[in-house]
């Protein structure tokens, strides 16, 4: 049985976002990463967090789920 995983700070608008996508590392931590970084350098590749506007924020179809390991 594996220890329960310490849970994720408030990273706030990022996370009803549809372009969010969530990075786990190797170390159990989870990053949210914003997919408007790619293509739109004025966005941070990961947010100082936790985002209170953004006017990027378009909202997600469903909210994000934590991913698998
Ligand atoms: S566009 Fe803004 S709200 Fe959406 S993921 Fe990027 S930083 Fe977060």
């Amino acid at each position: 049985m594996s220890a329960p995983r310490p849970p994720r700070p408030p990273v706030g608008l990022c996370d009803s976002c549809r372009h969010q996508r969530l990075v786990p590392n190797s170390r159990g931590s989870v990053f949210s990463l914003c997919e408007r970084s790619r293509t739109e350098p004025e966005f941070p590749r990961y947010p100082r967090i936790p985002v209170l506007e953004c006017r990027g924020f378009e909202p997600a179809d469903e909210p994000h789920a934590e991913p698998r390991r």
